[in-house]
């Protein structure tokens, strides 16, 4: 995204992606307000409504009988696009990168992977990367991005350090994921109910002819869950999920599970000389309310703001990096205490090991989402974080 909005600003940039395609196995598939404003401004939404989709108006929660609507985007008014669109990664990630190519100075180069950062006199210069038939090459830059995920190389070569504690809290879960087909006959909206059972959590994601299970576990009760056995695992998710139980039969092999560790951190400082962290290369959220890749995109929207100028100029200076910090670091924080807090009200009691009590949605919770003035929080932090980034294009370029 910021490859993207740079370009359209006259900058020259060349991204280097480790992988051969977008194809990832068990990735967010979601946009948010925020995500569909920015890409609005830019000219891409009409392309991707174009793409399969599905839009999801509200969140529920639904812990045995009882369902609540948790964030209702229809009340959103500041926005034209008041839904949580989802569509496969990947198709959304072609999209952004077929619209980079009409830029002449934006260059993507796939199946590579960066592994040194060129260093000289004290600030990053480039980078070096090796291609996918194992030629090593460099590429030299005024500025370095590092947007290279929750497992950033990046950030390890420049020796960034995490800040100590977690805003809101160690996430109390890890998260399996597997795919079950999606049938025509699936209630509508399914998607959007995360269903709460006693010691797991079950959310369906739509990828249109398959849903992307999630099913939230205890962190570090996947072992206690393998012993258990398949199905047990099975048992569960068809009582979470009854729709589901005709094909649960299908989940016959731990290998079709995925399990993602659930981390939530920030760096202390996203910046050094000729070199800028942003999105979960900076800090890794915790997946409660989907907005990571919401983050991310605001992000690049700010450091677009941000950096063209200097960048076209040539004056980039470390204060500018300091100032994108600035503005998403206090974001990002807010999200990670929010997500605290709903760990533990919402999460960590429906998860807790010890218990046998079937588990019940929380009386402040069902309190706080009839009152006006609360039940809008969780919508709004989902739909655009505390500070919604508009993109500024003074004299943009043309392809
Ligand atoms: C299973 C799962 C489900 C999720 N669900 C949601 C969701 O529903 N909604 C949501 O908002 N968020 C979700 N997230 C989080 C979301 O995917 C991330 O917050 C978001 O993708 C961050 O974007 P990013 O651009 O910072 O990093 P990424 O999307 O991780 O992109 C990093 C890119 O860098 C490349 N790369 C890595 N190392 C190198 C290297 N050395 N050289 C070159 N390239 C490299 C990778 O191949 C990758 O393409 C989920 C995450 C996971 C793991």
């Amino acid at each position: 995204m910021l490859a993207l909005l740079l370009a359209r600003r006259g900058v020259r940039v060349t991204v280097l992606e480790a992988r051969n395609d977008f194809e990832r196995d068990f990735r967010g598939n979601t946009l948010n307000p925020a995500a569909l404003d920015a890409l609005e401004s830019v000219g891409l939404l009409e392309g991707l409504l174009d793409l399969p989709h599905a839009k999801v108006h509200r969140f529920v929660v639904q812990a045995g009988r009882e369902r609540r609507v948790f964030a209702d985007f229809s009340r959103l008014k500041r926005t034209r696009h008041p839904y949580i669109l989802m569509l496969p990664q990947a198709r959304f990630l072609e999209l952004v990168a077929a619209e980079a190519r009409r830029y002449p100075r934006f260059r993507l180069v796939m199946g590579a992977r960066v592994r040194e950062l060129v260093r000289e006199g004290g600030r990053v210069r480039g980078a070096r990367y090796r291609t996918a038939a194992g030629e090593a090459c460099e590429v030299r830059a005024d500025l370095v991005v590092g947007a290279d995920g929750r497992f950033s190389k990046l950030r390890r070569l420049a020796g960034l350090d995490r800040e100590g504690g977690v805003s809101g809290g160690e996430p109390p879960m890890d998260v399996l994921w597997f795919e079950l087909p999606r049938e025509a006959r699936d209630p509508e909206g399914a998607g959007a109910v995360f269903r709460y059972g006693r010691g797991a959590l079950l959310v369906l994601m739509d990828h249109l002819d398959r849903w992307q299970v999630g099913y939230v576990i205890p962190k570090g009760h996947y072992a206690h869950l393998k012993e258990r056995g398949l199905p047990a695992l099975r048992r569960s998710v068809a009582a979470l999920a009854p729709e589901l139980e005709d094909r649960v039969g299908l989940l016959d092999d731990w290998r079709r599970c995925s399990l993602l560790s659930v981390e939530s951190d920030r760096l202390r400082r996203w910046h050094a000389p000729g070199l800028l962290l942003i999105g979960d290369a900076a800090h890794v959220v915790s997946p409660v309310g989907g907005v990571g890749i919401n983050l991310a995109i605001q992000d690049a929207v700010a450091a677009a703001n941000t950096l063209a100028g200097p960048l076209l100029e040539g004056r980039l200076k470390t204060r500018h990096l300091r100032a994108v910090q600035r503005r998403r670091g206090f974001d990002a924080r807010a999200v990670q205490v929010a997500q605290g807090l709903a760990q533990r009200w919402v999460v960590a009691g429906a998860l807790d090991p010890e218990s046998d009590e079937p588990f019940e949605l929380p009386r402040s919770l069902k309190l706080a989402l009839k009152t006006p003035l609360l039940r809008d929080v969780p919508v709004r932090l989902i739909s655009y974080g505390l500070l919604p980034e508009r993109l500024r294009e003074p004299g943009k370029g043309r392809p």
